[in-house]
């Protein structure tokens, strides 16, 4: 466990040894900030450094009103740790978009997004992509099955993958994909499954939850309030935003293929 003696960030105490710490940290979770470059790990406090803190914040820490300051002792210094790998991270790409277009409504308003206020008091605890009933669903980053598809809300299913750096349950489905079962390696961008329609209700939507894997059990913790979640779930919004369309990665992909023959 790596501590800080003062706070460092907006406002912060800012001490050189302290911001360097941060630094280091950062570096070790930036497959959490995707996409992601490496800091420099000086002692100088610039500007990117103060946004990562931010997004961390939301992601991870899921603070409502991220301050941009890591404090001795507090949440965003304790994820930091928890959450780092021993290497450096290199550079991270950002996700690929789980869907071919663009979700029917934005997942920053209600009822669509993360941390969104249930009737029966608890937070939602994922995106909703909203998308007509059978619109294929892809992988965000390459993966590995790690459960069968099984009965979710009103009447859909969901799918859980291991992506390496995070763990993602698929909701809200109609069904998966052909041939896929657990232990099945998927490749990022690769068809895994179809929207399904919520039961009564007549709307369809990718709903789609996040969790660092860094603690076992099931993702589904009926006494863990306000989510009703494991403990490291984490906020997919800003992945979601960050993230690319599958046609767009085929166009950088056909791009660099020119750009190395010619
Ligand atoms: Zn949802």
């Amino acid at each position: 466990m790596l501590e800080i003696g003062g706070s460092v960030g907006k406002a912060g105490v800012n001490r050189p040894e302290d911001i360097l710490v941060v630094k280091y940290l950062l570096n070790r979770n930036g497959h959490l900030l995707a996409p992601y470059s490496p800091l420099l790990e000086d002692a100088n406090l610039n500007s990117r450094t103060l946004a990562l803190i931010e997004r961390y914040q939301e992601r991870i820490t899921l603070m409502t009103r991220p301050d941009r300051r890591v404090d001795p002792h507090g949440k965003t210094i304790r994820h930091l740790n928890i959450n780092a790998r021993e290497e450096s991270s290199g550079e991270i790409p950002p996700i690929i978009y789980p869907l071919e277009n663009w979700a029917e409504q934005d997942i920053r308003s209600e009822p669509a997004s993360f941390a969104a206020l249930r009737k029966d008091g608890r937070r939602h605890a994922g995106c909703d992509l909203y998308a007509p009933a059978d619109t294929p669903v892809l992988a965000i980053k390459d993966g590995r099955i790690i459960t069968k598809p099984y009965p979710f809300y009103l009447g859909t299913m969901a799918l859980e993958v291991d992506h390496g750096n995070c763990v993602v349950r698929y909701g809200e489905l109609d069904r998966i994909a052909v041939g896929l079962e657990i232990g099945t390696i998927i490749s990022a961008g690769q068809l895994i499954a179809y929207i399904g329609e919520l039961d009564g209700l007549g709307v369809s939507m990718l709903h789609m939850e996040m969790y660092t894997g860094r603690t076992p059990g099931p993702l589904t913790d009926r006494g863990n309030l306000p989510f009703l979640r494991r403990g490291d779930l984490i906020n997919p919004t800003s992945f979601l935003e960050s993230a690319v369309l599958i046609s767009e990665r085929r166009d950088d992909d056909a791009d660099r293929t020119r750009a190395a023959r010619a």
